[in-house]
């Protein structure tokens, strides 16, 4: 049988913005020691506009950029794909079809658009198989940038914003003054990563973090003791939600996220899970 007092917590919870979907999550909630944040969704909107698109080739112009990449983009759901498909309908451009497409986690999508190979991808994949970019300040602003390469060259680059929740400043504080860690991990970059943990006052971030190391990341602070929760939105999320003492679905994810977690913060909002804890520990408190 449930206990009263976690039935009642469970049902006050409901009203507060979060869905708990096992008992255990809402008694661990109180010994969260550390709390790592996916970046996009929960302390960011999750509603990125495209800032940017830059040509490197005259055969490809910003507006062919712009639609070959939507060719692509259309078979995804994640943020970037969002923000660009919003774009290319702002613009009236119609969007061809991909064929053979194929999506790299944490990297980005390839497929086939009218006989030409087209892959939307992230800096951690040209670095990764040394592709060429022609010199630019892609890698200087606070943007995620994501490059188009057409036929294996970079043909140009993509860059997005996005912004912080109004909440999420207040809600870093209140974990903080209850002396709980706080780390920001996205597969974003170094600049935009920083720029958030700055503004946040957070505890720290790491930045260009594929899917698995998000996991291992979770992994090695166990290992070293602490009490692990961790906010996640995509399919890319779950082995990390899934690795976490209390794994936390942002509303707006995904559903494979949304079945992994043991909390679903329904507003997405990041000021629900620091009631969470505060109320966790607050109704135990009151049992013994
Ligand atoms: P996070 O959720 O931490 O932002 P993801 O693993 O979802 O990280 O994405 C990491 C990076 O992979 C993005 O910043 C981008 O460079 C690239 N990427 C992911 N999905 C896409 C996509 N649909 N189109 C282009 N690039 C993508
Ligand atoms: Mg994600």
């Amino acid at each position: 049988a449930v206990p009263l007092v976690v039935a009642i917590s469970t049902a006050i919870s409901a009203k507060n913005g979060l869905l708990i979907r096992n008992r255990t999550a809402f008694e661990n909630s109180r010994k969260i020691t550390t709390i790592i944040f996916d970046k996009t969704g929960t302390l960011t909107q999750g509603s990125h506009q495209v800032a940017r698109i830059v040509s490197f080739n005259p055969a490809f112009p910003e507006k062919e950029l712009l639609r070959l990449a939507a060719g692509v983009e259309q078979n995804s759901e994640h943020y970037i794909s969002q923000g660009i498909l919003i774009r290319v309908k702002a613009e009236g451009i119609s969007i061809p079809t991909a064929e053979g497409f194929n999506y790299l986690p944490g990297k980005g999508l390839e497929g086939t658009v009218e006989g030409k190979s087209v892959k939307v991808v992230g800096p951690n994949y040209i670095k990764e198989f040394s592709i060429q970019v022609p010199e630019s300040d892609a890698e200087e602003e606070v943007e995620t940038v994501v490059y188009v390469l057409i036929d294996g060259t970079v043909a140009g680059f993509i860059s997005l914003k996005d912004q912080i929740r109004p909440e999420s400043a207040e809600a870093i504080e209140i974990l903080k003054r209850n002396g709980i860690k706080n780390l920001l991990l996205t597969g974003d970059n170094d600049r935009v990563a920083k720029s958030v943990s700055d503004t946040l006052k957070m505890d720290g971030f790491l930045a260009n973090v594929l899917p698995h190391q998000k996991q291992e990341k979770i992994k090695e602070l166990q290992d070293k003791g602490e009490f692990v929760a961790m906010t996640g939105d995509g399919v890319n999320d779950a082995p990390a939600l899934a690795q976490a003492d209390v794994g936390i679905a942002v509303g707006s994810g995904t559903d494979v996220a949304a079945e992994t977690a043991d909390i679903i913060l329904v507003n997405s909002n990041p000021k629900d899970i620091a009631s969470l804890i505060l109320f966790g520990k607050a109704t135990y408190r009151k049992m013994i």
